[in-house]
């Protein structure tokens, strides 16, 4: 495995580095001003726009996408580094089109949308003038078993007629919002992982609405994670996404690629918070000395950098695998790295605001919006549990004949 970065990531990465420091860092604060102007926590502010037309500019756009003809061709291993920057910064990963659920979405519908699809849903969401969602978690059942979706996706002549009960649809309060990729049974006869399709509803469609938006820890920003109604909701039968049942391989599909940049992403945020960790002890004095003398904090801060080395070289691995043999072949990996990365962050964000005292829980500081999301990275796209019963399987394999009761 070779890990060293090409001239090319080596370019974009200082590009980046560029772009975030001079434009993105310092509108951070205009942002925020202007959503709060607005009085709507999910308003789209102009100063966004502006952002998105400047990294366009300096080619620092749809970076995610591997070598594809959408997008900048560069490779998973490629492309880490940089979306590692990317976790560091609140709104370079919006600025840049790099933004999860529209990356994930992009990636499907690269893979799987026929030409009327690519005009119609892709090609929009490619030049950042629309944003998406992905609608397949369900209140009443245990989603993180995909086999459970509910929701009926029902052929009708020419049409399919969805009715859809949906919650934790990120992104679909975000006015630039304009459809969802959405999971649910076409046929309730078939094989458990053969039941369900996909397909694209436009957000304009009769019968979609957005009941409510979710708090997380008390936080509604950004577009929103929303609960959602699809109600007799009729849709051309030219928007089912890849074939009729194959719902299910679909969603497999996108999680690959959306589960590793979360990772590359929880680095970047780890690398902050140590950043500010180190900051911020050398300056505060107490009994006598700086907080970086004390033993302990330099035991967390030592914990905090061999750890970060750790996940990002496991990272590195499950990116450089998926290069190789696919998503497919790098499954364990890309479920090792999801628990690993979300221990990570969570861990080290955490000693960083045990650091800051009474600031690190504050708004003053990013690190308790940092925790927050950290925290979420256990539970999206797959709960730690279900990674870690998948790798359980794998290193079982082949200790069957050591069982001594049958199941
Ligand atoms: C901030 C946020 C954003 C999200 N965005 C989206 C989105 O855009 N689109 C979307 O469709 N969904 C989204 N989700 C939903 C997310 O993917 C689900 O919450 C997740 O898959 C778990 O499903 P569930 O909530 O139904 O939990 P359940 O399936 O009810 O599971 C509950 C708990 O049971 C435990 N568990 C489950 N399986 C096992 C097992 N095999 N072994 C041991 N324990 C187990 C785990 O601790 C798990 O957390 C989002 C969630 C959050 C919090």
């Amino acid at each position: 495995m070779d890990f060293a970065l090409s001239t090319r990531t080596e370019r974009l990465r200082r590009q980046l580095a560029d772009f975030i420091a001079e434009r993105v860092d310092p509108a951070e604060p205009v942002y925020r001003a202007q959503v709060a102007a607005s009085g709507d926590p999910h308003f789209h502010p102009p100063v966004m726009e502006e952002l998105k037309a400047e990294a366009r500019a300096r080619g620092l756009w749809n970076l995610f996408l591997p070598e594809s003809e959408y997008g900048a061709g560069l490779s998973n291993l490629e492309y880490a580094p940089l979306c590692e920057l990317m976790g560091q910064s609140e709104l370079a990963p919006e600025a840049t089109n790099c933004m999860p659920p529209d990356t994930g979405n992009m990636e499907v519908l690269a893979k799987f949308a026929t030409p009327l699809q690519v005009e119609r849903f892709l090609q929009p969401l490619l030049s950042g003038e629309t944003r998406s969602c992905f609608a397949m978690t369900e209140p009443w059942v245990a989603s993180s078993d995909a086999t459970n979706i509910q929701s009926r996706i029902v052929r009708d002549g020419d049409h399919y007629v969805i009715n859809a009960h949906k919650w934790w649809t990120s992104g679909a309060a975000s006015p630039m919002c304009t459809f969802a990729i959405l999971m649910g049974i076409s046929d309730p006869d078939a094989d458990r992982h053969r039941r369900h399709s996909m397909v694209l509803v436009p957000f304009d469609t009769p019968g979609v609405s957005v009941v409510r938006t979710l708090p997380v820890f008390g936080h509604d920003a950004g577009g929103g994670h929303c609960e959602t109604l699809f109600e007799d909701v009729r849709i051309p039968k030219e928007f089912l996404l890849g074939e009729e049942g194959g719902g299910f391989a679909i969603a497999q599909a996108r999680l690959g690629p959306g589960r590793i940049h979360h990772c590359m992403r929880a680095i970047g945020m780890a690398e902050k918070a140590l950043r500010l960790m180190c900051e911020r002890t050398q300056q505060r004095v107490a009994f006598g000395k700086p907080l970086a003398d004390q033993g302990t904090i330099q035991a967390q801060i030592a914990e905090s950098r061999i750890e970060i080395e750790q996940a990002r070289l496991l990272t590195m691995k499950a990116a450089w695998l998926m290069d190789t043999v696919g998503a497919k072949g790098a499954r364990i990996e890309i479920g090792a790295i999801k628990v690993v990365a979300a221990r990570l962050a969570t861990t080290v964000i955490d000693r960083a605001i045990q650091t800051f005292g009474g600031a690190g829980v504050s708004d003053d500081w990013p690190l308790a919006a940092m925790y927050t999301h950290a925290r979420t990275l256990h539970l999206v796209d797959g709960p730690d549990e279900v990674h870690l019963q998948q790798i359980a399987r794998r290193e079982l394999r082949g200790y069957d004949s050591f069982r001594t009761v049958e199941a």
